[in-house]
């Protein structure tokens, strides 16, 4: 049963790394990090979906090109659960940040970002976000909880 105290985190394989045959990858290096992957699906969204979305970001100046690229091909929707009650953090860190030019290395974002705004991966950025993104894209009936 949705318990929403568990923890969790929301993560999307952008168009450009689906694009490139980096799916595969991008998914073993988040079950390498230690991710349980509790729900999956690809989609090709919509602008009004993306921009739904990617609301908080409305009016600033890299808004319509982020739309014009989440819409440009399928993407890969998810929820992760990480054992250590942190996904949230413990996945941005596996993200990188979103310039990759400033990217760690073993960082999803160092291998496979190709710009700043073309930068391969999403993560949720807070707990709060997490649920809100998760339930914009799964019903509690596709979604696996691990304990
Ligand atoms: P994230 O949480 O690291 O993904 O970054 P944000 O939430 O700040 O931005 C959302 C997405 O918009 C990023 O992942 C990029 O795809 C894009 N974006 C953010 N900032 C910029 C920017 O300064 N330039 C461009 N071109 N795209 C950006
Ligand atoms: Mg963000």
């Amino acid at each position: 049963m949705y318990n929403s105290s568990h923890d969790f985190t929301f993560a999307i394989v952008k168009p450009n790394a689906v694009k490139a045959g980096n799916t595969g990858p991008i998914l073993a290096m988040i079950n390498k990090a230690g991710f349980e992957i509790t729900a999956m699906r690809m989609v090709k969204l919509t602008r009004a979906q993306a921009s739904s979305f990617y609301d908080i970001h409305r009016g600033e100046e890299f808004f319509i090109p982020l739309i014009d690229y989440m819409t440009s091909g399928p993407v890969v929707v998810m929820i992760l659960q990480h054992q250590t009650g942190n996904s949230v953090g413990r996945f941005r860190e596996l993200m990188g940040p979103t310039d990759p030019s400033e990217a760690p290395e073993g960082t999803i974002r160092k291998l496979f970002a190709e710009s700043p705004r073309m930068n391969a991966i999403h993560g949720a950025d807070s707990k709060m976000n997490a649920e809100k993104e998760s339930n914009f894209f799964f019903s509690g009936i596709e979604r696996f909880y691990s304990t």
